[in-house]
């Protein structure tokens, strides 16, 4: 019988994971408080309501066979007592180390990764004595909610501290500045049997939001090093089904930066650019069919488009180029730092992209 996907989250996170899901044969239905969202367009079904709306959630999980989550920030506690009652195969532990920086790093160490040193604050006394702690530079951020660098200050010195303690009264954590080489993500899925790795991604943020993943990350042994600590962390942790995990490579040290048990968006490249995805490789978890390991199909770059680029990714998508895979997700409100889309350019080295594509970009 054909089996249906629960996404909690109507983004272009579900729309994928909806269309990978129709590729398997399953069904999708999709909850989110925004009438347009982009995932409805492509799923069977979809209920409109807020992410704390627990009947709305319940009737979700009711209209579903499995169901998964494309949003981070369900409130915990309605999670917690569904899961007991429906299949929500992730579960929410993988939701809940990641929704506070302080557990996830805490957790992070506690389960075979390095971090950079960092401290808790939750006034004003106790944010000048954890700056003090960490030294300058460093950076001030809210513990949770925030998201693209929202929500963060870099300290270089007392100048900086007013705009800091403003993030107040939010329960804040000082970190170690770290002067990286370059940001790296790792997408892990796990099932009983196995984990496998995505080709590990070096990522180019933008006014903290990605702009570029770079595949494969660096030459020699580092990306198998990332992978390898991944799979690791991930069997540790005992977690089940995707999480992505952003690091720090510096030297031949690799930082924990944070994590979320979801598609990630530096994943995107992997539709076209691997022989499987990361959407497909999680339904492939939720419906219980066997893990596939990923290949690189060949060196790849994905852009990503912001409203301010919207324009020019249309046109590219006119010229049909060979290798370049253009994916507008179809949002009503069009922003110019929002994300609408992404480009995935296969059989793409960052020299040729540097040297043929940014100025096409306004961003
Ligand atoms: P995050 O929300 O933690 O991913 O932070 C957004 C971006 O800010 C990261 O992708 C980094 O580029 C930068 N950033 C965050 N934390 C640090 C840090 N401790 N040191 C240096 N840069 C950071």
């Amino acid at each position: 019988m054909q089996r249906t996907i629960g996404i909690i989250g109507g983004g272009q996170l579900g729309l994928m994971i909806a269309e990978q899901a129709h590729l398997l044969g399953a069904r999708c239905v999709a909850l989110d408080p925004s009438a347009d969202a982009p995932a409805f367009r492509v799923c069977d079904d979809h209920i409109v309501a807020a992410f704390d709306d627990a009947a709305a959630l319940e009737e979700l999980c009711r209209r579903s066979d499995v169901v998964t989550y494309e949003f981070e920030n369900v409130p915990g506690e309605l999670l917690v007592d569904l899961e007991r009652r429906y299949n929500i195969k992730q579960g929410f532990r993988p939701l809940f180390d990641s929704q506070d920086r302080l557990r996830e790093k805490d957790n992070a160490r506690a389960n075979g990764l390095r971090t950079v040193e960092y401290a808790a604050a939750d006034d004003e006394a106790s944010l000048d004595a954890a700056v003090a702690k960490i030294g300058c530079p460093c950076v001030v951020k809210t513990r949770t909610l925030g998201y693209d660098g929202h929500g963060q200050v870099v300290v270089r010195g007392e100048a900086d501290m007013e705009r800091a303690r403003a993030l107040l009264p939010a329960p804040l954590i000082v970190e170690q500045f770290m002067p990286f080489d370059y940001e790296a993500s790792a997408i892990v899925v796990a099932d009983d049997e196995r984990e496998i790795c995505f080709p590990v991604g070096r990522n180019i943020h933008k006014d903290g939001i990605l702009d570029l993943c770079i595949v494969p990350c660096a030459d020699g042994g580092m990306a198998e090093r990332i992978a390898d600590e991944s799979r690791a962390f991930m069997r540790r942790c005992g977690y089940r089904g995707i999480l992505a995990i952003e690091y720090f490579v510096r030297g031949d040290e690799i930082y924990f930066n944070e994590m979320a048990p979801r598609p990630h968006n530096s994943g995107h490249y992997t539709i076209e650019g691997c022989t499987t995805n990361q959407f497909r490789e999680l339904c492939r978890f939720l419906l219980g069919m066997p893990l596939e390991e990923p290949r690189l199909v060949a060196p790849t770059v994905m852009k990503n488009i912001l409203g301010c680029d919207l324009g020019a990714a249309e046109r590219i998508a006119e010229q049909r180029l060979p290798g370049v895979y253009v994916h507008i997700y179809g949002k009503s409100v069009c922003r110019p730092l929002r994300k609408m889309g992404h480009i995935t350019f296969v059989g793409m080295t960052p020299e040729r992209y540097s040297a043929e594509w940014p100025d096409k970009f306004a961003r």
